[in-house]
């Protein structure tokens, strides 16, 4: 049989990349996406403030701030069409210097965006808490909050259900490139494209050095935070900012499409490393409570980090001058998330592909969860299926039927952490103490794995590595 070659190979399953693929997917593109991980979004679209910005921060002309701009603006339909949330809350950059709100202003306005100048009073009315020395702020209304890891997520299922192809768990080896075509070899398999795209995040260069395509000079940038009990609420309602630095928009209080709050991030030059800290923690607390006062720092039920690839002062989105045939994206850092559609039409204009979508695209059904459902569709649900009736997640309350629904779709995974970007089982007070082991079941029962071959994350992370009796044994 004659070798499928594809228009176009993908790697690097973040938001990114997921973007990317679903609309090359959609425009009847052949693709395929490969990843080193176990799941998509494992990379930095999971671990960041899941706000799409509304674009007044990014220096006119640059890619960020046209990307941005345009990116907001295609979310809500995208969103809509892939039933997932969007919520448009504002931003609100606050300080005490008026001439540095007045330049976000300005640069606000140059890029496009609604921006308005706020007093205190008005400051006061919005955020009753917020701190003394705020006396002015800078407003965006169209900023507004989203599930990062549930829109790649998305984006990839879409994706699959009208024909694209993804490939996990892959170990890139060696890439040839004949006059036509490439031929990319993993450590498990052989493919044939015709272009590839470089999404790799931060192992964008260890990719390009495979390829023999361009590599940069990459900074590394860890961003930490607090998340808290969904019972605590801030007296907020939009997201509040800083005044932003060199080193970013500096630490913000938001609340999550998913009702939590959500405090940092911090950000810090060094290793890609997701690990916490206890000094960049209180370097949170710190910066936090000059935003807004009284904020209980000991109702935070986890921390995180996420790392931000950084290239001078833009994003990189060009075609290899190197190797023809190969799209270089790289220094994808914030605005990224907000950016992400738009990089995709970027990405075909790039590629000389017309953005023409295909006919006869299918939808995704909808995940939404059993606790958003009315009250008429969960009787019929638990009619149709006892899975239903079960409780896997106390403090989400998240059913059997979620997780089980959530472990069919498109893309099949194994994994805790997959189930729990899906679902949110293990995202409440108790961080998975007790959904754990049951996640773990409902893993074996929709794929026949056993209890050591279920991950936490990815590949080395197996929940187990025998049976108890075995490991006394030895
Ligand atoms: C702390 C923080 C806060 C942020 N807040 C925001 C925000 O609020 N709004 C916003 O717009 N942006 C924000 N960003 C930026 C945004 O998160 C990123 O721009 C975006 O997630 C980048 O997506 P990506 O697909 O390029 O990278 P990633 O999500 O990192 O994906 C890269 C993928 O490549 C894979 N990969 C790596 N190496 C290989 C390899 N050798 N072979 C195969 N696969 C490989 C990885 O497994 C990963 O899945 C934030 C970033 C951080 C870190």
């Amino acid at each position: 049989m004659k070798n499928k070659v594809y228009d176009c190979l993908i790697i690097g399953a973040g938001v990114v990349g997921a973007s990317i693929f679903n609309k090359l997917v959609r425009i009847g593109k052949s693709v395929v996406m490969i990843d080193k991980a176990s799941d998509v979004a494992t990379g930095a679209s999971k671990a960041n403030s899941g706000l799409i910005h509304a674009g007044f921060d990014p220096l006119p002309k640059t890619l960020k701030a046209k990307l941005n701009v345009r990116g907001n603006k295609l979310y809500p339909d995208l969103c809509e069409r892939l039933k997932i949330k969007l919520k448009t809350c504002g931003a609100l950059v606050v300080g005490d210097d008026k001439n540095k709100i007045q330049e976000l202003y300005d640069r606000g306005k140059a890029n496009g965006v609604k921006v308005e100048i706020w007093d205190r009073e008005k400051i006061v009315k919005k955020v009753p808490d917020i701190n003394e020395n705020i006396s002015v702020a800078l407003f965006a209304p169209d900023a507004k909050l989203i599930s990062p890891y549930l829109l790649t997520i998305s984006l990839v299922d879409e994706g699959i259900l009208n024909g694209g192809k993804i490939v996990l768990e892959e170990d890139l080896v060696s890439v040839k490139k004949d006059k036509e075509f490439f031929e990319i070899n993993t450590k498990k398999h052989k493919y044939f494209a015709k272009n590839i795209i470089n999404s790799a995040g931060c192992g964008y260069n260890d990719v390009a050095k495979i390829l023999g395509s361009e590599e940069y000079l990459i900074q590394y940038r860890r961003g930490e935070y607090f998340v808290f009990d969904k019972d605590y609420k801030l007296n907020v309602d939009c997201t509040i900012f800083p005044l932003p630095t060199k080193l970013g928009k500096g630490v913000l209080i938001t609340p999550t499409i998913d009702g939590n709050y959500l405090i940092g991030p911090t950000s810090e030059n060094g290793e890609e490393n997701i690990e916490t800290t206890l000094s960049g923690l209180d370097s949170i607390k710190e910066k936090a409570s000059l935003l807004i006062k009284g904020i209980d720092f000991g109702k935070s039920i986890r921390q995180f980090a996420g790392v931000r690839t950084i290239v001078g002062d833009d994003f990189v989105l060009e075609k290899s001058k190197k190797i023809k045939g190969v799209i270089n994206i790289a220094g994808i850092c914030s605005p990224g998330l907000s950016s992400a559609p738009a990089i995709a039409e970027y990405v075909l204009k790039l590629l000389n592909f017309k953005n023409i979508e295909k006919s006869g695209l299918k939808t995704l059904t909808s995940y939404k969860l059993f606790k958003e459902l009315d009250i008429n569709t969960q009787n019929k649900l638990c009619k149709k299926d006892e899975n239903y009736k079960k409780i896997i997640c106390k403090c989400e309350n998240i059913t059997k039927g979620d997780v089980m629904k959530a472990l069919n779709r498109p893309l099949k995974i194994h994994s805790v952490d997959g189930v729990k970007r899906r679902t949110n089982a293990g995202m409440g007070r108790c961080q998975g103490g007790f959904c754990f082991t049951k996640v773990i079941s409902c893993i074996m029962e929709a794929t026949g794995l056993s209890y050591e071959e279920v991950l936490k994350e990815n590949r080395g992370s197996n929940v187990a590595i025998s049976d108890i009796r075995e490991v006394n044994n030895d």
